[in-house]
């Protein structure tokens, strides 16, 4: 019995120091990800003036959107952008997938030979980044022209104002590691959340519930739960005063049925994890200053963007791991 226990805890300890071992690898290998991109990103804003931030904001927007989209193929290396091989060779170009810089330019195509080997190759994460600066180029170095760039290849505002938001982000901290989480109330009140996405909901129609509701007391303080950019703030029937806040991954926070807001917060405003947005309350149900149809609560909801539209998923596991995750950090 006794030498069966010993087996036993000696293999959960190997099972424990195993899991810690890949936690750190994996910790530092994105560090290592996150500090070759930025060399990348640098190292093509030398030679075209496209700023980094925006070179880093359209391949974290490409990366985001291919990461939830059927229709585009997974990234598999250090930048995330996808090229199309018409776009890359050039519609008219006979050669499909062509590497030929000459040829391609000819036909009108976007690659461009990056690293100075010759060729134009769409599979280099160099060219590939040095073909969308050098397009971007040619609208001119400024923040107003690339947008307009990025408008004329993307056509559809939403992206221009997501790769924007992102280059703002990434322009503020300096760092491509802004992934940081944190639980949206103070841990040191009364709260309680059940997993109730998807619920049918009664008022204003037949409506799905698409968050998670975190009941507690008037006044409390609402915490922004990322890095983001205040993208909408105001009231609306249902949600009442509400905020709605963007992260680097194309997800929308967003926080209903406030008491009120944080002084000074507004849209276009960027946020941290843990910084104060607003108050739980109880508004909404009706015409703006509506309160008190419901018990107080924090109606939390996440939406994706995978560049056409936007939907929702259920926030209560990711709330459930930001509480252990912020506990863990107020601990130390
Ligand atoms: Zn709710």
């Amino acid at each position: 019995m006794y030498g069966n226990r010993l087996i036993i805890s000696s293999i959960l300890l190997l099972f424990a120091f195993f899991l810690l071992g890949t936690y750190s690898v994996s910790a530092s290998e994105q560090d290592d990800i996150y500090q070759q991109r930025m060399e990348l990103y640098k190292k093509t804003e030398a030679v075209t003036h496209i700023p980094w931030y925006y070179l880093a904001a359209i391949d974290q927007y490409e990366r985001n959107i291919r990461a939830v989209r059927k229709d585009l193929p997974k990234p598999e290396g250090i930048i995330g952008i996808y090229i199309t091989p018409e776009d890359w060779s050039g519609k008219l170009n006979p050669v499909t997938d062509d590497t030929n810089p000459t040829r391609i330019r000819f036909f009108d195509g976007l690659g461009a030979d990056g690293n100075g080997d010759g060729r134009a190759d769409r599979n280099d994460p160099e060219d590939v980044l040095y073909a969308i600066a050098h397009y971007l180029q040619q609208y001119g170095p400024y923040e107003k022209y690339i947008r307009i760039g990025l408008w004329e290849y993307y056509k559809r505002d939403k992206t221009v104002s997501l790769i924007s938001s992102f280059a703002r982000l990434y322009k503020q901290y300096q760092t491509l590691d802004l992934n940081e989480k944190h639980f949206p109330l103070p841990l040191h009140v009364n709260y309680s959340y059940r997993s109730t996405w998807g619920h049918a909901r009664g008022w204003g129609g037949r409506r799905m519930h698409e968050g998670t509701d975190i009941f507690s007391g008037y006044g409390v303080t609402v915490y922004s739960t990322c890095y983001g950019i205040v993208e909408m703030k105001g009231w609306n029937r249902y949600g009442g005063w509400r905020i709605g806040i963007r992260d680097l991954n194309n997800t929308y926070h967003y926080f209903a049925h406030l008491n009120g807001f944080a002084e000074g917060i507004k849209v276009g405003d960027i946020v941290e994890p843990g910084q104060p947005i607003g108050y739980v309350g109880s508004t909404g149900y009706g015409p703006p200053g509506t309160s008190g149809k419901f018990p107080p609560h924090l109606h939390y909801g996440m939406y994706k963007d995978d560049g056409r539209t936007e939907w929702s998923f259920d926030p209560y596991p990711h709330l459930k791991k930001w509480e252990r995750e912020t506990r863990q950090k107020q601990k130390r």
